[in-house]
């Protein structure tokens, strides 16, 4: 470790990264396809008496971030904190959609895209393919684009590498532009709360203040060392980032195209409650492996092989995104009820998902997966 920190920090400037995030994203949409409710408070959520207090908010729109509320909050707080809110139940397949609709504009600039959640993408433009040395002008781009096809808003934030971008794009919202130059990068990190670092937790600040940490000035003020022994990795990577070093590229997730489980039965199946019950089982495994990747899909295959060993494997395509252990079951239920076949007794049964878009929210947890907090 000693031999590696006395190698000089050398900060790449080379990249021009975007980082795009929409505007109170579900809330927007909801506004555009139901104007009646612009200038409302709006909660994207099941209104808390028709749940039992459980649902939890997944995006607030501004007017009702005035009265404090905000994504991942309980239903019932937002309620408690605006009685006069209106509250509407998300609609994810359409949010997906529109998310597929931002990313096809974004294609028109680069194939470099690293999608963060549903409304949140980096874009490595260095090399783009409208041939633009400025990235600024190519945020502006899709900015435009954005609204002009969509009718929604987004914040862009442009700096050489991803650290900042996002802190760019957070800077000023909704609709915002920050640029951030690299001779501004230490001005700009310096002038922010400590809060504000992507990577501080919630658990952090408190630590960070008993150092006396508040503000990235006092960060950067900071020993090397005694970074890294009070907060190990982050540390180190916090020492580098305050200085505007930050080397991760933007990640092409290479998309895993489908999501299957199977199982051989040591004794064939016979009757149908047995075959019930493996299908429910499978696809309750299906929705766990979707959760862990965050995606759902369109294709429901269904894989079933006798005990003569012959196989049969009946797809259905969807038109709608699934992603539920309910939803798959009764799609596999369904393909099984087409080809049954008991009497000759079921060695192996198989669901596959597969046309598996992204489906990754962060900062928002829904009711249906909890996603941890990084
Ligand atoms: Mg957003």
């Amino acid at each position: 470790m000693i031999s590696e920190l006395r190698f000089p920090l050398r900060k790449d400037t080379s990249r021009k990264i975007i980082h795009i995030d929409m505007d109170a994203f579900f809330a927007s949409v909801e506004e555009r396809d139901h104007p009646e409710l612009v200038g409302h408070p709006l909660v994207i959520a099941r209104h808390p008496s028709d749940t039992g207090g459980k649902g939890v908010v997944t995006t607030a729109n501004y007017e009702a971030r005035k009265f404090g509320i905000h994504s991942a909050m309980s239903a019932q707080k937002a309620f408690e904190l605006c009685p006069q809110a209106i509250f509407k139940a998300g609609n994810h397949q359409k949010y997906s959609e529109i998310s597929q609709q931002i990313r096809a504009i974004f294609r028109r600039y680069t194939d470099v895209i690293e999608p963060v959640s549903i409304d949140e993408a980096y874009l490595d433009v260095t090399v783009n393919k409208i041939n633009s040395k400025s990235a600024i002008k190519i945020a502006k781009m899709i900015q435009f684009d954005i609204w002009n096809e969509l009718h929604l808003t987004c914040s862009a934030g442009v700096s050489y590498n991803k650290f900042l971008a996002k802190l760019a794009s957070d800077f000023q919202k909704p609709k915002g532009l920050t640029v951030v130059l690299p001779d501004d990068a230490e001005t700009f990190l310096k002038a922010l709360p400590i809060e504000k670092f992507h990577g501080v937790g919630k658990k952090t600040v408190p630590k960070m203040h008993e150092l006396g940490i508040f503000t990235g000035a006092d960060l950067y003020e900071k020993d090397e060392m005694e970074l890294i022994s009070k907060f190990g990795k982050m540390g180190y990577s916090l020492y580098r980032k305050v200085r505007g070093i930050h080397d991760s590229p933007v990640n092409v997730t290479r998309d895993r195209k489908s999501v299957g489980k199977e199982h051989t039965y040591g004794t064939p199946l016979t009757t149908q409650a047995q075959v019930t019950a493996q299908l429910r089982q499978l696809a309750e495994r299906v929705e766990a492996s979707l959760e862990h990747v965050q995606k759902h899909g369109k294709t429901v295959v269904l894989k079933v092989r006798y005990s003569d060993y012959t196989t049969v494997t009946r797809r259905q395509t969807l038109p709608e995104y699934i992603s539920t252990k309910e939803e798959l079951f009764y799609q596999a239920n369904l393909i099984w009820e087409e080809i049954l076949g008991l009497e000759q007794g079921i060695r192996l049964l198989g669901i596959t998902l597969t046309n598996l878009d992204p489906m990754a929210y962060e900062n928002i947890v829904l009711p249906l997966w909890e996603k941890k907090e990084e």
